[in-house]
């Protein structure tokens, strides 16, 4: 049994957590319910690291920046320091794999 993630809801269904191979509109419906306060970190961080993917190194159109997402390295979502040092820009593949392997940093 896989600890509860504690940053973000989980989408009701019957989903289980940290599950792989979910279909990409699953993941990114997940990661886009967060609420709105969570939300003001993610431009800035795209905005300093750039549209690409800090683990994959993939990179990103601006009209798929949807499918990128803003990883806290010390885990702690409130921890937003301005110049974007605790920010990571993860895919939205790589972002669910972090946290499916039980690491929260
Ligand atoms: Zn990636
Ligand atoms: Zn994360």
């Amino acid at each position: 049994m896989r600890r509860p993630r504690r940053y973000e809801e989980q989408p009701a269904g019957g989903h289980t957590p940290g599950a792989t191979g979910k279909p990409l509109e699953e993941l990114v419906r997940g990661w886009r319910a967060r609420p709105p306060e969570r939300q003001a970190y993610r431009e800035q961080s795209l905005a300093i690291h750039g549209l690409i993917c800090a683990k994959c190194a993939r990179e990103f159109d601006y009209k798929d920046r949807h499918l990128l997402t803003v990883h806290h390295k010390d885990g702690n979502w409130k921890n937003n320091p301005p110049d974007g040092s605790n920010w990571e820009n993860l895919c939205v593949y790589c972002h669910d794999d972090e946290h499916s392997r039980g690491s929260s940093t």
